[in-house]
């Protein structure tokens, strides 16, 4: 086993304090990574706030990882030490269900195992990447491409693929209008992705502030939610809406704004059950749909793409006491637009 140095809560809502983690001995399948960033995701905030279920303490949260591969298992051929390695929302999965079989391990039939906050395969608790190293079997290891740093890269593990995969599944490309709601760290992704997919972008926000970055990451659009002239202006505009929005909204006013065929996708995960009137989707054949993060195989052509594309997060980089400021700026929207924590302010740390 080997012990690394991590910022962990004991308790709900308790500030991030400075601990120790013990890490697996490597099966043969496994590799070590020496953590360098990880990033903030609105979901470890759900987490550490209690708000999805009945957590498990101590809670490391993480699982926007990139580092580097620092010891490799007998039987590993993906990776080689020195590899520039990221590792995003899982660990494991069973394998062998339909959905492992084609490469949807995040819809794993028996569950898949979260890279935090999760039971592995031997039974213990999964600790993230607010930490200085990550055991984690090769399969769900990634590589990183050149010309996409480590700490621009940490985001994409988790708010890239997660805009990405249905930004692919339901075809954003040229000829295709798609919104984007939310310019947070899912947001600002979903607008760089489906630009350079070449689609249409408009940003629909509830500050009033971020139009100036919108159209920078590449919206073509930006508009603000607040004002009811936004919802009569953009009726029956859009073929595919990404709602990133982190809190409850009014599904119906955005399901109105698709056209025939139109799909409204969420990928923000609200603690509260969001509502929809059966009128909003049946008056134009809409559909509702919601996604998961992506695949193993998606999640690297994904990272491929970005590196093709020179596409990374943009990024405001913390050391690790800052994490607890960094989530009060998250939940006041002021995030611009992911922070990403530099792991080697953890380094060196007592034991
Ligand atoms: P984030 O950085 O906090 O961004 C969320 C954005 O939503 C904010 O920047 C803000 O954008 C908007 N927003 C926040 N509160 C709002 C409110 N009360 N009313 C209207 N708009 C509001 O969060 P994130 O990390 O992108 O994550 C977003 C959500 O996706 C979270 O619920 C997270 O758990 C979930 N998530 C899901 C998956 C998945 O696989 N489906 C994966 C990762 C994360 P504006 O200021 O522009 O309005
Ligand atoms: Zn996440």
């Amino acid at each position: 086993m080997t012990t690394a140095n991590a910022r962990a809560i004991f308790g709900m809502n308790e500030p991030f304090k400075a601990t120790t983690i013990e890490r697996r001995d490597l099966a043969a399948n496994d590799v070590l990574i020496e953590i360098k960033y990880c990033g903030i995701c609105h979901s470890d905030i759900h987490h550490v706030r209690g708000e999805w279920r009945k957590e498990t303490y101590p809670l490391v949260p993480g699982h926007e990882i990139a580092g580097i591969v620092a010891v490799v298992g007998g039987e590993v051929t993906k990776h080689k030490v020195g590899d520039r390695v990221g590792v995003g929302c899982m660990v494991g999965s069973c394998g062998e269900c339909d959905n492992c079989r084609k490469g949807l391990e995040q819809y794993c039939a028996k569950g898949n195992t979260m890279t935090y906050g999760g039971v592995d395969r031997y039974g213990k608790q999964t600790y993230g990447g607010y930490s200085t190293s990550i055991v984690v079997p090769e399969y769900f290891v990634l590589k990183i491409p050149e010309g996409v740093e480590l700490d621009v890269a940490a985001p994409l593990l988790c708010a890239g693929i997660t805009t990405f995969s249905p930004l692919r599944h339901w075809g954003a490309g040229p000829g295709k209008k798609v919104a984007v709601v939310g310019l947070g760290g899912l947001g600002h992704m979903a607008v760089k992705l489906a630009h350079a997919m070449g689609a249409e972008v408009t940003l629909l926000s509830h500050s009033p502030n971020k139009k100036d970055d919108a159209l920078r990451l590449g919206a073509d659009h930006y508009y603000a939610t607040g004002d009811p002239e936004t919802f009569k202006q953009l009726a029956r505009s859009f073929d595919l809406i990404i709602n990133t929005v982190s809190a409850k909204l009014d599904v119906d006013a955005y399901l109105s704004l698709l056209v025939t065929d139109g799909t409204l996708v969420n990928v923000g995960a609200p603690a509260e059950p969001l509502s929809v009137n059966a009128f909003s989707l049946i008056g134009a054949r809409r559909s509702f749909a919601g996604s998961l993060i992506g695949g193993i195989p998606e999640t690297q052509e994904m990272l491929d793409f970005c590196a093709a594309h020179h596409l990374g997060a943009d990024i405001e980089v913390i050391s690790a006491d800052k994490i607890d400021e960094a989530y009060e700026r998250v939940l006041k929207s002021d995030v611009r637009y992911r922070f990403v924590i530099d792991i080697s302010t953890m380094a060196g740390e007592g034991k």
